[in-house]
């Protein structure tokens, strides 16, 4: 990731179409099979230097939070993550699960780690 969708979403579905990297997917989309909709962390490339257009345009306070870049530095906690299903990480054609340390993406240097820790509200 990236940035994270959580329990406060309400569905509204104005981030999906906002979103260049096609990375978010609706509550009924969701391969979490969750209530709510989803950012998928191996597809977003945080705006690439922009502010993040889903978070822009989200009505709901705290509904898109930071998280950890989507880096091989992090390669753990994203596959702890997608263990504990938390994550859905796909596979690419070869079978390989698409963690960051084998599909690296583009993150926003400025926000500091502690912030991405605290999955702090991208907009505040
Ligand atoms: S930060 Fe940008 S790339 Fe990532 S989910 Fe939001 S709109 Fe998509
Ligand atoms: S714009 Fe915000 S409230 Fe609407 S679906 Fe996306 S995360 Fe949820």
């Amino acid at each position: 990731m990236a940035v994270k969708i959580t329990e406060l979403c309400i569905n509204c579905g104005a981030c999906i179409e906002e979103c260049p990297a096609t990375a978010i997917v609706g509550a009924e989309d969701s391969p979490l099979g969750g209530d709510v909709t989803y950012v998928k962390p191996e597809k977003c490339i945080e705006c690439e230097g922009s502010d993040p257009r889903c978070a822009t345009n989200c009505p709901t306070e705290g509904a898109i939070v930071w998280d950890l870049p989507y880096i091989a530095e992090y390669n753990d906690y994203y596959m702890d993550g997608h263990k504990n299903g938390i994550y859905k990480i796909r596979e690419n054609k070869k079978g390989e699960t698409l963690f960051p340390a084998v599909s690296p993406k583009p993150f926003q240097a400025g926000v500091s780690i502690a912030k991405r820790e605290k999955h702090t509200n991208v907009v505040s």
